[in-house]
């Protein structure tokens, strides 16, 4: 049998680092850090989400200023809004909560935060910094499976890595992460041949797909490290519902060194990450090492 990643145990450890680094960056600066976090509509999950991130916020020492705005906001008063928060010296780190209203622009949104204050990693800019090898915000969710691996193997060099899925905030990060770590990466995505066979070549798999179980275990390489970023919500025997991810746990854990569970692998990394990258930007913004 494989070994369980505990990724809520270590997204623990992560924030606890991160309170005593908040202790300090305040001692200091003379000031939190502080987190915007802007939300548009009432989409239960990304409430739910919110919430999370501004209860993470505020149990790490940190400034969290929360943005509700109703649904039928104009895009143009977003955009002003994000124009305050980049000027507002107290903001450190803004985050607006995907998916927006359909009438307005996501790009666009997101394209107008300050790339110093980026620290959800999606502006063109930050993703074209960490395409280039330059410092800048690595999206929270790869950055946290990353952590997890480096954690689990150490040096990544030479490792031959599969990611299956190619979003802009999941699977092309995390390439471009794996591929700084000088592993061998290979990107799969819904139009792969012979996913199983692709997969089987992996010392590293990441799943982010959003198919329930997909990855089997019989697709594993024996001894691979499996990270399964997928969040999908199943029927469950007792005529509720369950959380699953995209790799068919059971199965996998009996061919692969390791594996992130669904729910308490990856998950909690994300809101961990969130805050590291806000502790991180407001470092920069200050000058503190
Ligand atoms: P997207 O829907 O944006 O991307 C899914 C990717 O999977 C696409 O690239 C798609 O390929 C690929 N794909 C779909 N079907 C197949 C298939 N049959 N075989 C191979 N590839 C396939 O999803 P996200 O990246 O946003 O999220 C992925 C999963 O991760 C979701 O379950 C989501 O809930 C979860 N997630 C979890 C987070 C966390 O904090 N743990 C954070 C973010 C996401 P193509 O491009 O060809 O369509």
């Amino acid at each position: 049998m494989g070994d369980i990643i505990d990724g809520k145990g270590f997204a623990a450890n992560l924030r606890a680092d991160v309170a005593k680094g908040v202790d300090t960056f305040r001692a200091q600066a003379g000031r939190a850090p502080g987190l915007a976090v802007v939300l548009v509509g009432e989409d239960p999950a990304s409430t739910v989400y919110v919430r999370s991130k501004h209860k993470a916020c505020v149990e790490a020492g940190m400034e969290s200023f929360e943005h509700r705005l109703p649904a039928d906001t104009a895009e143009g008063d977003l955009l002003s809004l994000i124009g305050q928060l980049n000027a507002d010296p107290a903001v450190d780190g803004i985050l607006v909560q995907l998916p927006l209203p359909r009438h307005i622009d996501e790009l666009k949104v997101i394209e107008a935060i300050d790339p110093d204050k980026d620290v959800d990693g999606f502006t063109i800019g930050s993703a074209g910094r960490l395409a280039t090898g330059q410092d800048g915000f690595v999206a929270c969710t790869p950055l946290g499976c990353l952590m997890l691996l480096k954690d689990r193997l150490g040096d990544l060099s030479g490792k031959s890595a599969v990611i299956i899925g190619r979003s802009n905030i999941v699977g092309k990060p995390m390439a471009m992460l794996l591929l700084r770590e000088s592993c061998t990466v290979t990107i799969a995505h819904s139009r792969t041949q012979d996913l199983p066979a692709v997969v089987r070549g992996a010392d590293i798999v990441v799943a982010a797909v959003g198919r329930p179980e997909m990855v089997r275990g019989d697709w594993l390489k024996p001894g691979a490290t499996v990270i399964d970023v997928g969040i999908n919500r199943v029927p469950a025997d007792d005529g509720k519902t369950r959380l699953v991810g995209d790799v068919d746990f059971a199965e996998a854990m009996k061919v692969a060194a390791a594996v992130t569970p669904v729910p308490g692998g990856v998950g909690p990394m994300t809101i961990a990450c969130l805050l590291h990258n806000t502790l991180t930007a407001a470092r920069r913004r200050e000058n503190i090492g």
